[in-house]
């Protein structure tokens, strides 16, 4: 636990982000060689996955929930299993955990929002905080659990006051529209450059047009 918290925090250091909440996840994934393409996954029982090619990696979020703050933990989750994990294992249980950890503890690091998160189940608060951190009520409660701001107790009261208004489904305090990848025209454009082309499988490809449809 403690280490996966020590390499969020080196892969934020090695890759220049400062203090506080990450500004764009895709943006940054695609500043440092990673290919995002965001696609309707609704037919796989995922919300994102990973190609981890030593070259450029490729991170495929879905456009199905079109929620800002999931996708953004969601691209999160899936730079760990690239930091972390590499070849395919996905579904195993720990490998799981650990990408969650990685993804809270990148969003959210401990030193900058510790003091900031309420040791009640204070509302107003935590949406502010969705707002500021551009996370999602559930991963704010959760970090907070982590963190050791609220008990596990008040953490079970807030999921359970949280399910009782639909909040589990459809949050308040939307975010907007989920971050879009910026440089996959570039790689259409010049197909050499491409690193999606050359290492995706051929059904994806053909998908990329629907895609950047939508
Ligand atoms: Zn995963």
């Amino acid at each position: 636990m403690a280490e996966i918290e020590q390499t969020a925090a080196r892969v934020r250091a090695l890759w220049g982000v400062s203090r506080g909440p990450v500004p764009n996840v895709v943006e940054l994934l695609e500043a440092h060689g990673v290919a995002v393409i965001r696609l309707p996954l609704d037919s796989a029982d995922v919300d994102a996955f990973s190609l981890p090619f030593a070259d450029h990696p490729v991170v495929v979020l879905g456009t199905d929930k079109n929620d800002r703050a999931r996708s953004r933990f969601d691209a999160t989750h899936e730079l760990a299993h690239l930091v972390m994990h590499g070849e395919q294992i996905w579904g195993v249980k720990e490998v799981e955990t650990q990408a969650h950890q990685f993804a809270a503890a990148f969003l959210m690091p401990a030193d900058d929002i510790h003091d900031q998160l309420p040791t009640t189940v204070d509302w107003s608060t935590l949406f502010e905080l969705k707002r500021f951190w551009q996370v999602s009520l559930a991963a704010l409660l959760m970090r907070a659990r982590t963190l050791g701001r609220i008990s596990d107790s008040t953490y079970l009261t807030a999921i359970k006051a949280a399910s009782a208004r639909g909040w589990r489904r459809v949050e308040p305090v939307p975010l907007g529209r989920p971050e879009q990848p910026a440089r996959l025209l570039d790689y259409l454009a010049s197909p050499e450059s491409s690193p999606a082309r050359a290492v995706l499988p051929p059904q994806i490809i053909e998908s990329i047009g629907t895609a950047s449809a939508a």
